[in-house]
């Protein structure tokens, strides 16, 4: 059995991740991006919220532990997860980073929705973000793009978002 020293000396001091997520849009439902409900005449089909940006930043940050993806620590099947609030699924894979010693170095997360605009709500979805991540605001950086009105983005049926994590052995 190793001593827990021994174990924190094999720890990488860094580990990357990569998340992504895509959901169909439909009409009359929400649209959660980021951890804000954002107004919109189409929203995400999913079992949760749907939040597709916090979808993709769980499954960076499980990807980073190699654990998996989130299907399979929250899966669409479970009437615990149906509606749920997705900052409870990115804060429960932030405890798993953190139980295993690491801390969040950075995040950048690509959005690509062709309407409404992302940019106005992008400071807020990183206010909201940070304090989950446990990190500063200047850490956790937001992009969006259209997709000039081609393919599933650009007709408007979908929403998709990748996630690229850092994460730092905590001193
Ligand atoms: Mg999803």
């Amino acid at each position: 059995m190793p001593s827990l020293i021994r174990i924190f000396a094999d720890m990488k001091k860094f580990r990357i991740g990569y998340g992504y997520d895509v959901h169909r849009l439909e009409e009359g439902r929400d649209l959660w991006i980021g951890g804000i409900k954002i107004c919109s005449d189409k929203g995400e089909v999913a079992h949760s919220d749907g939040d597709i940006l916090l979808h993709a930043l769980c499954d960076g940050l499980l990807g980073a532990l190699a654990l998996g993806d989130i299907g399979t620590h929250f899966p669409d099947t479970s009437d615990e997860f149906k509606g749920i609030d997705s900052k409870k699924l990115l804060s429960k894979c932030v405890d798993m980073v953190e139980e295993r010693g690491y801390g969040i170095g950075n995040v950048d997360i690509m959005l690509r929705l062709e309407r409404p605009k992302i940019k106005p709500h992008v400071n807020a979805m990183r206010q909201t973000i940070a304090p989950l991540l446990h990190c500063d605001i200047g850490d956790v950086s937001i992009k969006a793009t259209t997709c000039e009105a081609m393919g599933f983005v650009g007709h408007g049926d979908g929403v998709d978002a990748s996630a690229v994590v850092l994460l730092e052995v905590k001193e």
